[in-house]
């Protein structure tokens, strides 16, 4: 009987489970045999390995985080480590491997295809839609939305108190969920790492603005873009307006995924089941312009993906 194998690798994201569900169902509908790999690369390396059923997803599809379990493994990034967690696979017949992470998490699924030529197909999983070849990474959604609703209510308390409300958001080097976020929330100011910004003339702005009524300005900061602590010290002394600071942290990573998330990762994830059963390897499956497409894995890894200049624009005319 053909078996594969699904793992999750990286930085969780809500909807992680609803792909994962869809390839262990799709898979036993078409008769085929999976395998759950525990934390990622460091269970493969550990034999951390079940076998699992219809049963094995059931109430999961609601759930952010991964019921797989994720880590970090840096035994993974030497090709003994890679050869080794390829051996846990081989020896239970396991024919292809569906891997639901990050570009690092696709980077090592991309080593580990061409070092031992086990079908390998990904789908990316992380907040930061950071992926290249796809509009869409599992869980980018969610968190925007949780991040919108962090500026409706620091909105509220900024208004009251005609403050300055600095939120930093995760993004270490993709702006997309700040500007995403920033965008949608009605952000004055979204700061990201991929576009320079003029502090002077920020502070400027905002102190001619509150001069002539306004009662608050909300500045979305990605971490990569700098430290929100730090800029509202920075923009508290430059405006002499009272200023706070929101640094939303892990919050952005968990909470029960969106209907879109869901959507998506259930739509990703069969078509990966369905690609690997019938043979295909090095692929990434995404979205672009609303449809699945798929993305060949090495193109995927070695490209970086830029933030959509339509979105800075937008956030510049709207603010
Ligand atoms: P993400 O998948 O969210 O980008 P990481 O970059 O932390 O997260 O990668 C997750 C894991 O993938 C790492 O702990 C490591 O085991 C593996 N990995 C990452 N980069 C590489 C690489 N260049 N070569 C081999 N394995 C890698």
């Amino acid at each position: 009987k053909k078996a594969i194998a699904i793992m999750t690798s990286g930085g969780d994201s809500p909807g992680m489970n609803a792909a994962a569900r869809a390839v262990v169902r799709t898979a036993l509908y078409e008769g085929v045999q999976v395998y759950g790999i525990k934390d990622g690369y460091d269970g493969m390396l550990k034999d951390d390995i079940i076998e699992l059923t219809s049963r094995s997803v059931s109430d999961i599809i609601q759930r952010g985080g991964t019921f797989l379990g994720t880590a970090r493994c840096p035994e993974f990034k030497t090709p003994e480590g890679r050869r080794k967690g390829y051996e846990n696979l081989k020896k239970r017949g396991v024919e292809g491997l569906v891997i639901i992470g990050g570009d690092g998490s696709l980077t090592g699924g991309s080593l580990l295809s061409k070092e031992t030529g086990i079908p390998i197909v990904g789908l990316p999983g992380t907040i930061d839609n950071d992926v290249w070849g796809t509009d869409y990474t599992i869980g980018c959604d969610t968190a925007a939305n949780t991040i919108v609703d962090a500026l409706n209510k620091l909105r509220d308390t900024a208004s009251a108190h005609r403050r300055i409300m600095i939120v930093e958001v995760m993004g270490h080097k993709s702006g997309w969920l700040a500007m995403e976020s920033g965008i949608a929330g009605g952000a004055e100011y979204v700061l990201v790492p991929e576009v320079k910004y003029d502090l002077d003339q920020m502070c400027e702005d905002i102190k001619a603005q509150y001069a002539a009524g306004k009662r608050y300005s909300i500045i979305v900061i990605a971490e990569g873009a700098g430290d929100g602590m730090g800029l509202g010290k920075i923009v508290e002394e430059k405006t002499g307006i009272d200023t706070r600071v929101s640094v939303l942290g892990h919050i952005q990573r968990g909470g029960s995924p969106t209907v879109e998330d869901r959507m998506k990762a259930s739509m990703l994830g069969e078509k990966a089941a369905l690609a690997l059963i019938s043979g295909a390897s090095d692929v990434v499956f995404g979205f672009e312009q609303g449809k699945v497409v798929s993305i060949n894995l090495f193109d995927s890894v070695n490209n970086k993906k830029t933030l959509d200049p339509e979105l800075v624009r937008l956030a510049r005319v709207l603010a």
